[in-house]
């Protein structure tokens, strides 16, 4: 189950693909996150929760993230970590899962807090060209990359 939009900027010529959801490799990437994470690469925090709880999971499904002061933004794995509370809950879910960690994305441009952009919410996705500044054309796809 994924999501995406492929951008583009008539400006420059710059093209990318933005993929939310979960894709086929799903299972093997969450395995990779939580071992990144145990050695520290995520910050401090998660590290410690994880060790606290080693049998919780990490939420790999991609979000896209927008910076509200630069307009900066790029997907990347939710990274929030959470336990069952119901026997075999596999996606987060607050009816079956807790969480126990939640990962501030921070803008790599202006060091900004970034937030959710919310597709289910029907919130329009107005993007700028990450060279040139221009507001990218975006399309959306449904494209199943599981
Ligand atoms: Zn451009
Ligand atoms: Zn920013």
């Amino acid at each position: 189950m994924g999501e995406g939009a492929k951008v583009f900027c008539e400006h420059c010529g710059f093209e990318s693909t933005i993929l939310e959801g979960s894709g086929f490799l799903y299972p093997s990437l969450i395995k990779e996150l939580k071992e990144r994470a145990i050695h520290g690469e995520f910050g401090d925090k998660l590290k410690a929760v994880i060790e606290a709880n080693p049998d919780g999971m990490i939420n790999g499904e991609n979000i896209l993230y927008v910076c509200g002061k630069c307009g900066n933004w790029y997907s990347e794995p939710k990274l929030s970590y959470y336990i069952p509370t119901v026997k075999d809950a596999y996606f987060e879910d607050s009816h079956t899962t807790k969480r126990l960690y939640t990962h501030r994305h921070r803008c790599e441009k202006c060091n900004s807090v970034m937030h959710m952009h919310n597709t289910n919410e029907g919130e329009a996705l107005e993007l700028n060209c990450p060279e040139c500044g221009s507001r990218l054309r975006v399309s959306e796809m449904d494209i199943d990359w599981d």
